[in-house]
């Protein structure tokens, strides 16, 4: 059943990225790879990945050179133990919104601005993407949707190009229009994905009640960690008992340790 579910998301991934790729063909002045090749400054930071992704990206990471996964495993390893302490910080000091690891039981907007949060902290770490290695991405074919999106989708609620620098500069007056009627809508594909993530903690932990659980983590988990083998059940109702979850309302775990 995993199997299918991670078929799936395969298939969304392959469709974003045909949707990308259309739009490259219309616009030739488009910046993205494979033209850009020198700075690619998009992958200078770290982002949250959800359940579905982070496990897609770790069957990504068995299929490297030996050697290659021992050197991402030693790096991830000494960048999750830093951020943990940085989380720890940060908590200590602020006395607004503190970064939890399990939010229970709470309401869309709470549920929301927690991911926001962990966003927002992930990216002020300025740290690079630990599969980013001379330029190019290792996982790529494995790589998450934002990562796929990026540098084509436009926001048409914030009227935000979901670019770099370079997109800025090229899509202004005419380019921008053309830009924004071609463009993938930011959250293109973002409700499937969702569904994907809810049918796959569902599956692991083989209750209902777990469809409303949202799982996040950080790009290191899943060279850290072999999703396939690893006890999501018992992961899952450890954290989040059955008993104590309420239908009807969002729970997010925010997986840190491994
Ligand atoms: S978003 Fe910018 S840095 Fe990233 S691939 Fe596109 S042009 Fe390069
Ligand atoms: S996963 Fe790949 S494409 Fe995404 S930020 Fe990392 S290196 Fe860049």
């Amino acid at each position: 059943m995993i199997d299918q579910i991670l078929k799936k998301y395969e298939s969304l991934g392959l469709e974003i990225e045909r949707s990308c790729a259309s739009m490259c063909q219309k616009l030739t002045n488009h910046p993205c790879l494979p033209k850009c090749s020198d700075e690619v400054v998009c992958c200078k930071q770290i982002f949250p990945l959800c359940f579905i992704e982070a496990y897609y990206i770790s069957i990504g990471v068995k299929k490297l050179d030996r050697s290659v996964r021992r050197d991402l495993e030693r790096h991830a390893e000494k960048s999750q133990n830093a951020l943990i302490k940085k989380i720890t910080e940060f908590n200590s000091k602020s006395d607004a919104s503190i970064i939890q690891s399990v939010y229970a039981n709470t309401d869309y907007e709470t549920h929301n601005s927690a991911q926001q949060s962990i966003t927002k902290f992930l990216h002020s770490q300025k740290t690079d993407c630990p599969f980013l290695h001379e330029n190019l991405c290792q996982i790529y074919t494995h790589r998450n949707i934002d990562c796929r999106i990026h540098g084509f989708a436009y926001d048409k609620n914030t009227n935000e190009i979901l670019g770099c620098h370079r997109h800025k500069e090229i899509f202004t007056g005419e380019n921008r229009k053309k830009f924004e009627s071609e463009a993938v809508p930011h959250n293109f594909m973002y409700k499937e994905k969702i569904n994907l993530d809810a049918s796959s903690i569902f599956y692991l932990t083989g209750d209902e009640k777990y469809r409303s659980v949202r799982y996040l983590t950080t790009p290191f988990m899943p060279i850290l960690r072999d999703y396939s083998t690893f006890d999501w059940n018992k992961f899952f109702t450890s954290k989040l008992p059955p008993e104590n979850l309420e239908l009807n309302s969002y729970s997010l775990v925010f997986d840190l340790e491994v």
